[in-house]
Parts: C-alpha cells; structure tokens; sequence
C-alpha cells in the first residue's frame, strides 16, 4: 500500500517536470476585444480588418474594436479609422478623458 502510494507520487512528479515550460498565457487567446455600438456589450473575436465587424447575434455589423480605460475599468467602441486621424481626442475615455488602448483584461462577459 505504502509502496503504491510513492510510486504514484514519483510518476506525477516526473509528469510535471517534462516537457518545455507552458508560453505565457494569452488573456485573450490570440483574439481581440470588440465592442457593439449599440448595446456596449464586449465579445471576444478573431481580429478582423473588416469593420465594423458581424454582431455574432444580430449579423449586422455594428461591433468596434474595443478600447480600454484603465480608469473606468471598461471597454468602449473605438471610433472609426478617420475619426481617429482627425480627432486624436477621440482615443480618450468620454467620462474620465483618460487615455485608452486597445489592451486590457478580457471581458467578463465576453
Ligand atoms: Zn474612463
């Protein structure tokens, strides 16, 4: 009995050593944070350059890349390509004017 219990312990171990160590996890798995434009509702997509991108939902295309506030903690819709170029003002949060990027922790309800 003793000795089932040590062989047990010693085969885990050695399962647990082999092996390249894992990569550094993705929080978003290779995909990117999309906001609706219309609900505000966060999903997780494959990155795509055609925006907006399909609602997985409604199949209209209303989702934005999301941008992330790190004050608010939440993400929001980024404005479309020429906004941004014309507005530099409009990759700030619109409550707190903070500054947002398009990396933060991935959506709980994503
Ligand atoms: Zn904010």
């Amino acid at each position: 009995m003793r000795a089932c219990y040590w062989i047990v312990l010693v085969v885990s171990a050695a399962v647990g050593c082999s092996g390249a160590p894992p990569p550094p996890p993705d929080p978003l798995d290779g995909q990117m944070v999309f906001v609706d434009t219309l609900t505000r509702k966060t999903f997780l997509r494959q990155p795509t350059d055609e925006l907006p991108a399909v609602h997985p939902e409604s199949g209209k295309r209303t989702l934005m890349p999301g941008l992330y506030c790190a004050k608010c903690q939440a993400w929001y819709p980024s404005p479309p390509l020429e906004v941004r170029q014309r507005e530099p003002k409009s990759l700030r949060c619109p409550k707190t004017g903070e500054l947002m990027t398009p990396h933060g922790p991935p959506p709980e309800n994503g």
